[in-house]
This record gives C-alpha cells, structure tokens and sequence, in this order.
C-alpha cells in the first residue's frame, strides 16, 4: 500500500464528463489498496473568469479580497469532485486550505508556503477516506486566505506529498508529459521519459508552463519524485528526479515566455553605484527583473535594459521616474513587443559549440538577437515577439530533429 498524491489540473476537471472520468482514475488507486490525496485546481478557466468579474467592478482590487474570490474557485472543484465520488460510493472528503492547514506568508497574489499541518489529512486516511485538497490556496497568520500565484496547485500537491512523505506526486494533465517544446507549438515536439529537477526548473522558470518552477524547486529540496501524465490515456508521462537514469541528449527542451517587457534607462553615469541605485529601488518595490545588458555608450554615459513581467512594467517605470534624481538617468524607453526564448539542458555544460549552434540556427531564419542571458544549463535570447514562435520551431529542429 502506498501513500499517493494525485494533481489534476483545471482543463482536467472542466465539466462533469471530465470529473466523472478523474474520478474513475481516484477510484481505480483506492481500490488498488492506495491512500489517496487529490489536489485539484479549479475548473477550466474559472480563475481567468473570476479575475475578469473582479476588474468589471473595481480596476485596482485589493490583494486580499481578489485571494478571497479566486480560491472559490478550487473550492468548487474539490465539493464538486467529492460528490461525484459519493455517487460512485467512494469515501472522500474535500478540505480547502485552511482545513488542511497549509500556512503561507501574507504576500497575497503569490504567498510562499510556510508549514503544512498533516493532522486533518491523516485523520481522514487512517478512517481510509479520499482526501481531496484545494490546490493553489493557504491561509495566513491574520487567519486570512491566500493564494500562491497562478500555476500554483503543483506546488500545493508538492507541498502536500512532502508533509505525508508521499511515494509518489503525479501531476495529470492536458498533455501526457513533458515535451522537447510546448506540443501546441511545435508539432514534432517529443516526450521525454524523464528529466532532471534542475533542467526541469529551469525549462518552467523560462516559460515552459507544464509545471509550476516552485513545484519542481520543492521537490528537488525534499527529492519528491513528480511524475507528469495525461488525465485522458492511461500510459506512463514524464518522471521528473534528481538524476536521468539513460544517458541524454545535449539540450533536453526549448521554452518561449512572452510575458515579458523591457526597460531600457539611457544616459546614466558610468561610476560605481548607479546600478545598485537603479536595482535596490525595484527590489524595494518587490519587482522581479531577469534579463540585465549594460551597454556602454561613451565616455561618461552608460544604458542599462532589463526585462520585467508584462503586468509589472508600468509599475517598474514609475518607480524609476520618481527615483529619477537619486538615480540620473536622461530617458527610459520601453518595449512589450519581446518575448524570450530558451534552450536548456545539463548536457550542455561539456559540450562546446552549443551557443554558435543557437545563434547560427536563429541567423537561418533570420531572427534577431536582441539580448543573451546564460547559466551553466541554459542559453535565452530576447527576441521581437512576432518572431518568437518562429525561433522556438528553428531551435527545436537544430537541436532535435
Ligand atoms: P494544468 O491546467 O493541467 O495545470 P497547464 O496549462 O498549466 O495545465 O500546463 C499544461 C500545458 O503546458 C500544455 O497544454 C502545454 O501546452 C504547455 N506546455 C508548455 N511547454 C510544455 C512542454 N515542454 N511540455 C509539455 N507541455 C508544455
Ligand atoms: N487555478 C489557478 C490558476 O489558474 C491555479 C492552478 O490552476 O494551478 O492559476
Ligand atoms: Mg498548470
């Protein structure tokens, strides 16, 4: 008998043909002798929906509130799934995140898992009940409800199987595993067996959304063994662990994320300082910024650019103007017309070469470059978004085909 967390995603639960299906698959576990917890998200795009109904109403929404009406949303999924298992005569019971336990910080929007508590849970499994988790939602200490940023019920499923040390965590969902590239973009993408924690986190941090990067990063810490897989055939996914047990190929997957903006500060002084004066003000602000080039200019003026998520970039810029004096800078200019694209792999380390392959494979289709940024596993180039799909197509078939 083991102890299995099962993740089903949004699109996996969309309607009641498709719970009735996921509930078939729970049911199959249980009876196999398996404890079973289910983490759901909520249905389809029942999270987008709710956002939209919030900003109808009110443009600026407080944090809190819009954690309040989003976590409804996986709430639904577990009382709905729950009900379609008493019909088939299973024992389950669903529980949200504060039921459970799940303690987060107060960083509403994207809180950061503190504690889980297993009390509640293995009440339920030891009375050999289903349990079912409302994904991508904690409490805080104020007792209020938080959510962990979208994406975020892999994470709850993560942070589940390691407060139960779970055997297994499978994450199922629209596709039935980890792919070479995003399979809606690129038709010959292909299925990977497995791939490491670190290529994994990366793939996700650089948009490769299958997996939630926090998700990964927490496995790899607690070497929880994740496994992606389809909630429609029933065949192997994608295990996702600490070391490939077959040997790999050079680069294990290419990734596009377009939501992204770039910030460019023109003219400022090229003396020690101006960065740190530039990057604490952001920090201050608990922007994230990812991409840095600085550009030298002429003898006493400098530029520096940087990207930023799409959502932040107004918010970036304004703190730049009002920190203008501190600072000294002549212009900012901006752009939201880029998108970045990635190729990571382990194996890429000791192999030489791998650089000039990219860049020649993007020069073939006449892509250009408009900043690099690379890690001992990974090379991303920003490039003007109408060109990105076409750069993620001649990077796949350069390394892959
Ligand atoms: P869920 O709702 O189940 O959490 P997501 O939409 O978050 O599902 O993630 C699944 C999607 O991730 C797939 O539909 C696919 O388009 C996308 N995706 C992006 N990159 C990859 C990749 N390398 N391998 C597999 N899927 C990918
Ligand atoms: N429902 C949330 C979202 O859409 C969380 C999740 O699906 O993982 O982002
Ligand atoms: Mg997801």
């Amino acid at each position: 008998m083991a102890l299995i967390v099962k993740k089903f995603g949004g699109s996996s639960v969309a309607n009641a043909e498709c719970l009735k299906r996921v509930a078939w698959t729970i049911a199959e576990s249980y009876s196999e002798g398996n404890n079973v917890v289910v983490v759901l998200s909520a249905q389809a795009d029942t999270t987008d929906e709710l956002i939209s109904k919030a900003f109808e109403l009110n443009d600026t929404p407080s944090k809190r509130e819009m954690d309040v009406l989003l976590s409804t949303g996986e709430q639904a999924s577990v009382a709905l799934m729950a009900i379609t298992l008493e019909k088939l005569g299973l024992p389950a019971v669903s529980l949200t995140g504060w039921q459970i336990g799940m303690n987060t910080d107060s960083a509403y929007g994207s809180a950061r898992i503190k504690s889980v508590a297993t009390e509640r849970m293995k009440a339920e499994l030891d009375r050999r009940r289903i349990v079912l988790v409302a994904g991508f939602q904690g409490v805080n200490k104020y007792d209020d409800i938080t959510t962990i940023g979208r994406g975020g019920s892999d994470t709850t499923a993560v942070a589940v199987a390691v407060a139960l040390n779970a055997d297994l965590c499978q994450i199922y969902t629209d596709v039935d595993g980890i792919y070479t590239a995003d399979p809606r973009l690129v038709k010959n993408a292909k299925k990977l067996d497995e791939i490491t924690y670190d290529e994994m986190i990366e793939l996700a941090a650089q948009g490769a959304q299958v997996l939630h990067s926090r998700s990964v990063e927490m496995a790899k810490r607690y070497g929880v063994e994740m496994e992606v897989l389809s909630s429609l055939k029933r065949e192997p996914g994608t295990k996702v662990r600490g070391v490939n047990k077959v040997e790999h190929t050079k680069i294990s997957g290419v990734a596009k994320d377009a939501n992204l903006a770039r910030v460019s500060i023109i003219g400022i002084r090229d003396e020690p300082g101006v960065a740190f004066k530039i990057f604490r003000v952001i920090a201050n602000a608990k922007k994230n910024i990812d991409i840095i080039l600085q550009s030298a200019n002429n003898n006493s003026a400098n530029d520096i650019s940087f990207t930023v998520a799409r959502e932040d970039l107004v918010s970036v810029v304004e703190i730049l103007e009002e920190n203008k004096s501190i600072i000294g800078f002549s212009e900012i200019k901006t752009s939201d017309n880029i998108a970045k694209v990635s190729i990571v792999g382990a194996g890429m380390m000791s192999a030489p070469g791998i650089a000039a392959a990219m860049f020649e494979a993007l020069y073939d289709v006449k892509v250009n470059i408009e900043m690099i940024a690379t890690s001992e596993i990974k090379i991303s180039v920003l490039v003007n978004e109408n060109d990105a799909d076409r750069a993620v197509s001649a990077l796949h078939e350069k390394f892959f085909d």
